[in-house]
């Protein structure tokens, strides 16, 4: 039975880490947006790519977030069945989102549904998101946050298509995605590709392909040959940083999959913009706390 303390210090941590996330980019994404400055060399691109730098320093000198646009913050959640706090953990998670709010600050952007009125908080109905998974029966959790801002959640899509559209179909989805509305998202991008065998379960793996390190591969050879295909092909458009042209037009495509019905390959995708704010934090049954995307960081 946790202790009020217990979950006091939990909204502490956590309510930090989202304040942290909001500005200062994780590890997987500083050194790959490092790796596509080197290789622009138009001025334009190269200029671009020296403000981003520039604001991420402002960002930790000035202690304010990395893009105005903070986004909705979601919550990935892989519990062991015996961590103690799990009951009390979505209360945990909303006065966490309530603390960063003010602290950061974030900006106000959880509007209620269908009433349209802005909360003032940044929670309301089913916000923060959360997905939760039970992954093993130990008593650590790992907590992944996400701030999901407008413009990189704008490309978001996903379809079930026949089967004869096959992964050739899949692929000219995620093209024609990206092709539309990937220079809505503040290249360069993140692009999540979920093979569902229907349109949500789709959508959500393509949201944790994005999340997934950059600089991975998935273990299928099949899967990570699609995600070289399509990310040579989306680099071919040169996109550059900001949509204003250059070399790359990507970070990363990550493909999730799962078993799907015959006669149906449902697909997701989601985007990432260059102000990928994602973080994952683990905590052990006594709250003794490990940030995993962020090295050398304490809160
Ligand atoms: S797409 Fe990303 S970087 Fe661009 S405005 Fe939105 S949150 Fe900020």
């Amino acid at each position: 039975m946790a202790t009020f303390g217990q979950t006091t210090q939990m909204v502490d941590v956590i309510g930090k880490f989202v304040d942290l996330v909001s500005k200062k980019l994780p590890d997987d994404v500083m050194a790959k947006l490092t790796e596509l400055r080197a290789e622009e060399k138009t001025p334009l691109a190269k200029a671009i790519y020296d403000v981003m730098f520039e604001n991420m320093q402002k960002a930790l000198t000035l202690n304010r977030p990395t893009c105005q646009d903070t986004g909705v913050i979601q919550f990935f959640v892989r519990s062991g069945a015996k961590f103690p706090l799990l009951g009390e953990l979505r209360g945990i998670l909303r006065e966490a989102t309530i603390m960063a709010t003010k602290s950061a600050p974030l900006r106000l952007n959880a509007v209620e549904v269908f009433d349209e009125k802005n909360t003032g908080t940044n929670v309301g109905t089913e916000v923060p998101f959360i997905e939760w998974e039970i992954v093993d029966d130990s008593s650590n959790i790992e907590i992944e946050v996400y701030q999901a801002g407008g413009g990189c959640s704008l490309p978001g899509r996903s379809i079930v298509l026949p089967p004869l559209a096959g992964y050739e179909g899949a692929m000219k989805f995620v093209f024609d995605t990206i092709v539309d509305w990937g220079i809505n998202a503040c290249p360069p991008l993140v692009v999540g590709v979920g093979i569902g065998t229907c349109s949500n379960s789709a959508a959500l793996l393509s949201k944790k392909a994005m999340l997934r390190p950059v600089g991975t591969s998935h273990p299928h050879p099949k899967a990570a040959e699609m995600e070289k295909k399509i990310e040579e092909g989306l680099n071919a458009i040169g996109l550059g940083p900001q949509g204003i042209s250059g070399k790359k037009s990507v970070m990363a495509v990550h493909v999730e999959g799962m078993a799907h019905h015959p006669s149906v390959l449902g697909v997701g995708v989601t985007v990432g913009c260059w102000a990928n704010r994602h973080g994952v934090i683990r905590f052990d049954e006594h709250l003794n706390y490990e940030i995993i995307s962020h090295k050398g960081v304490s809160l």
